[in-house]
């Protein structure tokens, strides 16, 4: 079976404690692969080796550091197909989707960061006569950067991409749920040149390499994307380091749909939005609110959708949806679905684990669910689920659906389904949500500030914003006069 291995100062090597983590299809219960079980001295090997090639890779020209990121992007784009295979039965999401969404993003991810790089300008400041101030912006140095399991290569690259266009060497760690194609990318980076120890990649376990990525006393930025809980651990161990932080973290996101949308785009987009890639995207919208007028109609016509949806074999096109991620994650589901009951919910459809025939029969699925009649404020309706279950809900008032919208701790993305052009710019504006989409899901421009508010996060990705993140500021004053 074949054993994945970290990628240290240029090479695939073993992990120093010389153990392995069992790698699990979701589609078929079965172990697939084994994972490096890494620990701080594998951290520490792959930041020495960052520290060391850093002084040559940060003073590199731009242009030649993203020819550099540009061919691993193109090397990346003529392996969609590997890598989309791989990315679904990792994860348990349709290959289709990872051949149309998370493989062509993490291309997109690189090329976009590699060009942005070359557009980062500085400011002066004159004083007139008297002074000119011109800004220096320097890269941190080694970058750590730690990813979840939801969007693997996708969200990866995400970080991994600013960080090296604007110069620093990374100390990387992927999901130890999802790692294949962090691997695979580290066989293309040999590839593509990139130099011995700019890219390292730590394959294991979130307490051990995770935790000693962030308490490294070498690693002056931690860029994190997962769960509120893990956000605050790490921010427990990098605050007193005064390290710079960049947190994207769990939502629960809601969808506004007024009576005035185009009712066709805002059911079809609502299903998308509700349940692709299992639910299991932080961007997703779980809890449902529709202006009471249209909302035995809506329910209807959304129900009836959700029942069309084929769940099957992740590697098959015509499945929807795919595999649950893990048996852990799944009993989580499955726990909320049970406590939307005790609750006082109803479940309109879905609701149950599936057995599928055959390969899949121990597979991890779950039918898409939605649950209406719960409270605002019940545990169902504030905590994140992060699958394929969705709650919904009427309103009658503006005031009263911001209330529902934002009572949560969370504030990552919110969709607003309206014709009406006022209306959409003044609840847009008082959603209290790092996102907002207006009659649209997921539509995104690379260049446009991604992150959320509230226990969703800290700073923003995305843009000119991350390429700042991951570089220093440096105010250099000079007396004219
Ligand atoms: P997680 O927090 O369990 O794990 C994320 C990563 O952190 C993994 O690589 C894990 O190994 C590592 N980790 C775990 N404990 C750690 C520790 N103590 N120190 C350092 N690293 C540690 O999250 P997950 O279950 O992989 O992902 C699901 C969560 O991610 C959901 O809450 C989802 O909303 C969130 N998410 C947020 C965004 C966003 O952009 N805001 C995007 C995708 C997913």
């Amino acid at each position: 079976m074949q054993k994945i291995q970290n990628y240290i100062n240029g090479e695939l090597v073993a992990p120093q404690s010389n153990q392995y983590i069992d790698n699990i299809n979701p589609a078929t219960g079965k172990v697939y692969c084994y994972i490096p079980d890494s620990d701080e001295r594998d951290v520490e090997l792959a930041v020495s080796a960052a520290s060391k090639a850093f002084p040559k890779w940060s003073a590199m020209s731009s242009e030649k550091r993203s020819g550099l990121l540009i061919k691993l992007s193109e090397l990346i784009s003529q392996h969609i197909e590997r890598f989309a295979i791989a990315e679904s039965i990792d994860n348990g999401k349709p290959v289709w989707l990872a051949r149309q969404v998370d493989i062509p993003r993490a291309v997109a991810n690189f090329h976009f960061y590699a060009t942005a790089a070359l557009h980062l300008s500085t400011e002066t400041h004159s004083m007139g006569d008297t002074a000119l101030n011109y800004t220096l912006r320097t890269p941190v140095g080694i970058a750590g950067c730690i990813s979840p399991w939801n969007l693997p290569l996708y969200l990866f690259t995400w970080k991994i991409a600013p960080a090296l266009a604007s110069g620093n060497c990374v100390v990387a760690k992927p999901s130890e749920i999802t790692p294949m194609t962090a691997f695979l990318l580290s066989e293309l980076a040999i590839e593509a040149g990139i130099p011995p120890g700019v890219l390292n990649i730590v394959h294991g376990y979130g307490h051990k390499v995770g935790k000693a990525i962030v308490s490294h006393p070498k690693i002056p930025a931690i860029s994190f994307t997962g769960g509120t809980k893990t956000g605050e651990d790490i921010a427990r161990i990098a605050a007193p380091m005064f390290k710079k932080l960049s947190l994207e973290l769990g939502g629960k996101n809601p969808n506004i749909i007024f009576a005035d949308c185009d009712f066709e785009k805002a059911l079809l987009t609502t299903v998308r939005s509700s349940f692709s890639n299992q639910g299991e995207i932080c961007l997703c919208g779980s809890r449902i609110f529709i202006e009471r007028s249209i909302y035995d109609k809506f329910k209807n016509a959304f129900v009836e959708e959700i029942k069309k949806i084929k769940v099957g074999d992740p590697l098959q096109d015509e499945s929807w949806l795919g595999a649950i991620v893990s048996k852990p994650h799944l009993e989580k589901v499955l726990y909320y679905i049970d406590l939307a009951k005790q609750e006082g919910g109803k479940i309109l459809c879905g609701g149950n684990q599936i057995s599928l025939m055959g390969e899949n029969s121990s597979g991890y699925f779950l039918e898409p669910t939605v649950i209406e009649g719960l409270s605002y404020n019940c545990r169902t309706n504030q905590e994140e689920i992060f699958g394929p279950v969705v709650t919904i809900q009427p309103f009658d008032e503006i005031d009263e659906v911001l209330m529902y919208a934002n009572s949560t701790t969370y504030g990552l993305a919110a969709t607003v389904w309206t014709e009406n052009l006022t209306r959409a710019h003044t609840v847009a504006a008082r959603l209290h949500s790092g996102i907002v989409w207006v009659n649209c899901w997921l539509l995104r421009d690379l260049r446009t500030p991604f992150g959320g508010v509230k226990s969703s996060g800290v700073g923003r990705e995305g843009g000119f914003e991350a390429l700042r993140f991951f570089t220093e500021e440096k105010n250099v004053c000079i007396r004219l006069a």
